[in-house]
């Protein structure tokens, strides 16, 4: 079943007259130059790109610079590709109405040192535009899943020139995914505890698509291959992965070793000297436990990682090594 939505400008938002057969429209109100997109008549716009390959690479190198990335990447990156792409995103307006009825809890201690719990009623109504944009088709390894930016010069010329990744997920899809982020939202922003009724209807309002540029540029450090993804419009990175510097490296090794063989130390010490096994033997599986995941973490090296990169895509079956991982986080 096909979902009925509006049709609006994705540019501008004003409500588009489309007769039967037209696919290349001029939007009345604000001009941008529009595309119907097949079967589903679905408004398309794309955003022209403004980078340049030096630009972008300018913005890597900047990149490069943040954080604790290792210091010598800028001597001993490779570069090995960098190039321009266009990625579909469906864009969507969700209203959401409703109410939402419920309590909150408040606990006082009175003088006798009694502890009441008081029951706040609420009532909160909801009614709000909640908009989204979600990628449409297999963001493979890029670590790009949103637009960050919907905003630029709207034009179809690059498309000659640019390789352009079609839209794999359906338009349905994408509606019934903004209604139950918009639904989740909702209630969220309602804040109310305790919830004993609500009442929320959920209507898809827009939906569009929006195909954008973001250059990919693939260089290589060491043996190891890297990425980063640049914003064709405002030329920001978007994502990307990076080696870690080596001095943090060996830092968060001798740290994670002295901490994981005191505790492991400790343990032993103190539990011979109480006579109680359980304590050397705690002691030692904390330990044990600690250097592990420093073991992990060095040998994996240590990557610096900004952007949406889904963690099981990363194929690493240690999930505490992400707990590490995150750690070198930064933006
Ligand atoms: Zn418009």
């Amino acid at each position: 079943m096909s979902v009925s939505v509006g049709l609006n400008c994705p540019s501008c938002g004003g409500a588009i007259q489309i007769s039967e057969g037209d696919n290349v429209i001029n939007c009345q109100y604000c001009d941008s130059l529009l595309w119907v997109e097949g079967d589903a008549g679905v408004i398309t716009v794309a955003y022209k790109n403004l980078q340049d390959r030096d630009g972008v690479l300018r913005a890597t190198e900047q990149w490069w610079r943040k954080g604790l990335k290792a210091m010598d990447l800028k001597k001993k990156g490779r570069l090995m590709e960098c190039y321009p792409i266009y990625l579909p995103f469906w864009s969507t307006t969700t209203r959401v109405a409703g109410w939402v009825c419920g309590y909150e809890e408040r606990h006082y201690t009175d003088k006798h040192g009694n502890t009441h719990t008081e029951r706040i009623p609420k009532e909160e109504m909801v009614l709000r535009d909640y908009q989204y944009t979600n990628i449409a088709c297999d963001p493979g390894d890029l670590g790009i899943k949103y637009l960050r930016n919907n905003a630029g010069e709207v034009s179809f010329i690059d498309f000659e020139s640019i390789p352009t990744f079609e839209s794999t997920t359906s338009k349905d899809e994408a509606v019934e995914l903004s209604k139950q982020r918009a639904m989740s939202d909702a209630r969220d922003d309602a804040r109310v505890p305790h919830v004993t009724f609500e009442k929320i209807t959920v209507i898809p309002k827009r939906l569009s698509m929006i195909y954008y540029p973001v250059w990919v540029v693939r260089y290589a450090y060491g043996e190891r291959m890297y990425m980063a993804t640049v914003d064709g419009v405002t030329g920001n990175v978007l994502s990307g992965r990076a080696p870690g510097d080596p001095l943090y490296q060996s830092l968060a090794v001798t740290g994670g070793t002295s901490i994981g063989g005191l505790i492991g130390a400790a343990g032993l010490a103190f539990g011979i000297g109480a006579d109680d096994p359980t304590i050397a033997i705690g002691g030692l599986v904390i330990g044990a436990v600690i250097l592990g995941f420093t073991y992990m973490f060095f040998r994996h090296g240590s990557e610096i990682i900004d952007g949406d990169f889904d963690d099981k895509k990363l194929g690493n079956p240690l999930k505490g090594f992400k707990i590490a991982g995150t750690k070198w986080r930064f933006n």
